[in-house]
């Protein structure tokens, strides 16, 4: 593992250090994994003035060029696919199955962005007189800046830079201060596979704030992208607003996931462990509010109480664990307080937990959770079910929409036109049916509402980093 381990950001191609450091903290044994350098604002401005100069030479290169480096990066990622695997375990927590799981997801994008690169297509347009021929092509946006959370410290990262670069864009990535390690060895692989000198540059910082203003006021940054929570996204939009510059944000859900009293129950239950407990709940299409129609309520409970029962709590690096530590101790307290607030309003736990040291927590069940309750609102982040259960259709996809997110909802049913009908009816940006696992580099993932503008993965994710240019010839 270690020869991936970098502790300085990444511009123009070299390692850049700085006097001031911060610790990395492994979150299962709250040690130190190493000390990294802290970006100065002379290197953020370096890092902007690198991209810059790699855009001049990506926007004139071609598409079967990108689209080989891509493809090279994918492969050495692929290679070196264990040892990013412990290198996330490491710095995030989650258990090594799932990080193994999210490398190659990750490079998914990259393979499916490679192929894409070659994709990226105008229009010839009918003309409306004899006289004049009509077309439109893509070109890139130009330098791109992006912000990166922890949860997923490799698939956040290459569903933006992959796309970035197959459009001929150059990036300034600023990932989370808690998963800085797989993005500074995800740079080193791509600039190994051949990206140009600062076409990917990172900057490892504790002081988000500096970096954030610098990015989004730059007036050489052309496009902004983002993905956390929904506060700051707001933050960030607005900070983008003065320079008007192209923004995707991925922000919060709070996603339903509604069981109908029709449903298969055991690969309901199935589906909903996946979505309510992959990377212990720390994800932002994690099934938020668990909708269970009455009349199978009580076997729904004892097939999932048994399931969260069989669950193991331990380091990510053990083998056999299914839950990993929660990221930080105010990730816990938060956890704790939600859980606290719902059952001093009337929410009843099912089975005893454990009380778990460090940033652990042992999975919970909650029946009874209603609207008045903090935890019905809020982003759980974390190994909490919260059931809640509903009579009829109608009542459930009025309590599953009114909320202001809308990025993943699920639903399991077997009765057809129910289908289309609360599939239709979702005001969500992605919809699970009879799946609880949804994302998939070929797809366009992302939100409505406060949850969101502009979609990553499938062929919807290189517009993103693409301008469209009419050309008007009189002939
Ligand atoms: P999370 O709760 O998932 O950490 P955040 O929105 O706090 O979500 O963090 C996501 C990313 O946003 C991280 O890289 C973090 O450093 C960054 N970030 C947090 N606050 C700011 C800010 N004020 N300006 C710029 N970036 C920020």
């Amino acid at each position: 593992m270690s020869h991936l381990i970098f502790t300085d950001s990444f511009i123009n191609g070299e390692f850049y250090s700085t006097a001031s450091h911060f610790d990395i903290i492994d979150p299962a044994t709250e040690q130190s994994i190493t000390s990294v350098s802290d970006i100065d604002q002379a290197g953020v401005k370096q890092a902007i003035n690198a991209a810059h100069g790699a855009f001049i030479k990506l926007k004139s290169s071609n598409a079967t060029t990108r689209s080989n480096v891509l493809m090279r990066w994918f492969e050495l990622v692929m290679q070196h696919k264990q040892a990013l695997a412990e290198l996330m375990t490491k710095e995030q927590g989650k258990p090594l199955k799932e990080a193994l799981g999210e490398v190659e997801y990750g490079a998914g994008f990259i393979k499916w962005y490679a192929e894409q690169a070659k994709r990226s297509y105008g229009d010839v347009i009918p003309a409306t007189d004899d006289n004049h021929r009509l077309t439109s092509f893509k070109q890139p946006i130009g330098v791109v800046a992006g912000i990166t959370p922890w949860n997923f410290p490799v698939a956040m990262v290459t569903r933006k830079v992959a796309p970035a670069y197959a459009a001929g864009c150059s990036f300034v990535l600023k990932p989370s201060e808690h998963t800085p390690l797989c993005a500074l060895a995800l740079a080193y692989l791509a600039d190994q596979a051949g990206f140009e000198k600062g076409a990917f540059n990172v900057l490892v910082s504790e002081n988000a704030k500096m970096v954030g203003e610098l990015l989004t006021k730059s007036e050489v940054v052309r496009k902004f992208t983002f993905t956390g929570s929904t506060g700051v996204g707001k933050q960030l939009l607005a900070q983008c607003a003065p320079s008007i510059k192209r923004t995707s944000m991925e922000l919060g859900g709070n996603a339903p996931f509604i069981i109908f009293a029709n449903a298969d129950l055991d690969e309901a239950v199935s589906g909903l462990m996946g979505a309510k407990f992959r990377n212990g709940g720390q994800t932002c299409v994690a099934a938020n509010r668990i909708f269970v129609q009455r009349s199978v309520l009580d076997k729904v409970l004892e097939k999932l109480a048994e399931k969260v029962a069989a669950l193991k709590v331990a380091n990510g690096l053990a083998k056999d664990c299914d839950i990993g530590p929660l990221i930080y101790p105010q990730a816990k307290q938060k956890v704790q307080q939600l859980v606290a607030d719902a059952i001093t309003k009337g929410a009843k736990r099912v089975g005893v937990s454990a009380e778990l040291s460090g940033n652990y927590y042992a999975p919970v069940i909650l029946t009874g959770v209603t609207a008045e309750m903090d935890i019905y609102h809020q982003e759980v982040f974390g190994p909490v079910a919260s059931i809640i259960a509903f009579d009829d259709e109608a009542e459930v996809l009025a309590m599953a929409n009114d909320v202001p997110f809308g990025l993943a909802a699920y639903f399991y049913s077997q009765d057809i036109k129910q289908i289309y009908r609360v599939s239709e009816a979702l005001e969500y940006g992605m919809v699970g049916i009879n799946e609880g696992l949804i994302s998939n580099p070929v797809a366009p993932f992302g939100g409505v509402k406060q949850s969101g503008l502009g979609r990553e993965g499938g062929h919807q994710g290189l517009d993103e980093y693409l301008e469209e240019k009419y050309v008007c010839m009189k002939v």
